[in-house]
C-alpha cells in the first residue's frame, strides 16, 4: 500500500526529520487560505499515488496567496497518469541549494535492506541510475543490528556532504531507518532531501510503500488507504477477506488456494481462452464468502461464464456444494458456471451439484476446455 506525500512526511516529521511546514487542501480557497496563514512563497503539491508529479506539471511554485488560488483551482482539475486530483499538500517553499536522494528498500538478491544515497538528487533520479551508477551509493543494513552510524557517516562522505550537514545527515538517515522498520515498509524515500540555502536538511518530498502482508499489525496505517487507486471491486474483495485482482479475459475463475488459482488461469490460457480474474477465496470460505465471490465476479461485464475450481480439504465436497447452491440462491444470472469438486467427499459433492442442475466436470481439464468454448460460443 503506498501513502500519500503529506501522510509519508508526516510520519518523517513524528520521527523527528525536518519537513516544510504546510497543510493539505481539498479546495483552491482552503488553499489561499493556508497560502495566507504561510505568508510566503508557496509551493503547490499534487496528492496523488504516482511519481514524477514535478514533469507532469503537478508541482508549481506561487508567490502570492491569489496565486496559490489559480494553480490550485488548476491542479485540482488535473489527472495524473490517470489519477484525479483530489487534495493539493500547500507548503512554504523550499529555497533549494542542492538535491539530495535517501531512500531504503529491499535487496531480494542480498536478502537485506538497503539504504540507497546519491547527492544528483531529484526529478532525474532514474536517469542518474541508468547513466551515472557511480553516483549512488548502496549500504546493506543488517536487519537485527540496524543502520549503525559509521555506516550513515560512509554514506555523508561518499555523497561529498559537507561537514557540518554530518550529524543531522546522520539523524536523518537513523530515523528514516527507524521508519523502514517499525512500519514494515518495502520502501521509504525522501527525494529530493534538500540543503536549504541557510544550510538545513529538509525532506521536501515523501514516499512509503507498505507490505500489504504486514498490515494486520498497522491498523492505523491501513486506514490511511486511498481507495483511488483499487478498482472498486478490489476494495469490495478486501472487505470480504477474498485476494481478488482483475485481469482482461471473459471466464470468471473462483478457486480455494492462491496455487490452484494459478494453475486455472494458466491452464485457461493453456486452452486458448483468457481468465477474468484472479480470486482465492481462501480454506474453510462459508456461504457469504463464496457469494461474495461470485457477486464481485458477475460485477464484471467482460465475464462470460465462471469456472468454479475447489479442491475439498478440510472443507468438504458436500459442504462446499451446499455452499455454491446457496450462494447463488440470492443471485439472479443467466451466465453459464462450471464446476469442478475433488478431494475429501466431492462424490457426494457433485451429486448434490448435478441434483440442482449445475454443470460439473470430472477433471480440471474438461472443464477449462467447456469454459473456453462456452467463452468463444457466447462471445
Ligand atoms: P515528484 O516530481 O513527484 O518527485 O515531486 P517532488 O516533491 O519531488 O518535486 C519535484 C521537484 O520540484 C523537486 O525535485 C524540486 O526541484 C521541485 N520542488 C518541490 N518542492 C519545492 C520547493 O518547495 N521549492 C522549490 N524551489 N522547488 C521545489
Ligand atoms: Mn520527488
Amino acid at each position: 500500500m503506498k501513502l500519500h506525500e503529506y501522510q509519508s512526511k508526516k510520519i518523517f516529521s513524528e520521527h523527528g526529520i525536518s519537513i516544510p511546514v504546510g497543510r493539505v487542501a481539498v479546495s483552491a480557497e482552503e488553499a489561499k487560505v493556508i497560502a495566507g496563514e504561510l505568508n510566503d512563497r508557496v509551493v503547490i503539491k499534487s496528492q496523488v499515488l504516482v511519481g514524477g508529479r514535478g514533469k507532469a506539471g503537478g508541482i508549481r511554485l506561487a508567490k502570492k496567496p491569489d496565486e496559490a488560488y489559480e494553480i490550485a483551482s488548476q491542479i485540482l482539475t488535473m489527472s495524473l497518469k490517470g489519477l484525479p486530483v483530489r487534495k493539493v499538500l500547500v507548503e512554504q517553499a523550499a529555497e533549494i541549494e542542492e538535491e539530495i536522494y535517501l531512500g531504503i528498500t529491499n535487496d531480494r538478491d542480498k536478502r537485506k535492506p538497503v539504504m540507497i544515497s546519491s547527492s544528483a538528487g531529484g526529478v532525474d533520479i532514474e536517469e542518474v541510475a541508468r547513466f551515472s551508477p557511480e553516483k549512488i551509493i548502496r549500504t546493506h543494513i543488517d536487519p537485527l543490528l540496524g543502520l549503525k552510524d559509521y555506516q550513515a557517516r560512509d554514506i555523508a562522505a561518499g555523497i561529498d556532504l559537507p561537514r557540518e550537514l554530518w550529524k543531522p545527515f546522520v539523524q536523518t538517515a537513523s530515523r528514516l531507518w527507524d521508519i523502514f522498520s517499525q512500519t514494515d515498509s518495502t520502501l521509504v524515500e525522501i527525494n529530493p532531501l534538500v540543503i536549504t540555502k541557510s544550510n538545513q536538511l529538509l525532506a521536501v518530498d515523501g514516499k512509503m510503500i507498505i507490505d500489504d502482508n504486514a498490515l494486520f499489525r498497522h491498523p492505523d496505517l491501513e486506514e490511511k488507504r486511498d481507495l483511488d487507486v483499487d478498482a472498486a471491486s478490489e476494495v469490495e474483495a478486501r472487505k470480504y477477506g477474498l485476494a481478488y485482482i482483475k485481469l482482461e479475459g471473459e471466464i470468471g475463475c473462483l478457486v480455494n488456494g492462491a496455487g490452484l488459482a494459478m494453475t486455472t488461469m494458466d491452464i485457461i490460457k493453456h486452452f486458448g481462452g483468457s481468465p477474468a480474474n484472479f480470486l482465492d477465496i481462501g480454506g474453510g470460505a462459508g456461504e457469504d464468502k463464496v457469494a461474495a465471490a461470485f457477486r464481485i465476479i458477475l460485477a464484471d461485464p467482460k465475464v462470460i461464464t465462471i469456472l468454479v475450481n475447489i479442491f475439498g480439504g478440510i472443507t468438504r465436497g458436500d459442504e462446499v456444494a451446499r455452499g455454491i447452491l446457496a450462494a447463488l440462491k440470492g443471485i439472479q444470472t443467466e451466465i453459464p458456471i462450471i464446476i469442478r469438486l475433488v478431494g475429501t467427499n466431492a462424490e457426494e459433492g457433485l451429486r448434490i451439484l448435478s441434483e440442482a442442475k449445475m454443470i460439473t466436470a470430472d477433471t480440471l481439464e474438461e472443464a477449462a476446455q467447456q469454459a473456453v468454448r462456452i467463452s468463444k460460443v457466447n462471445k
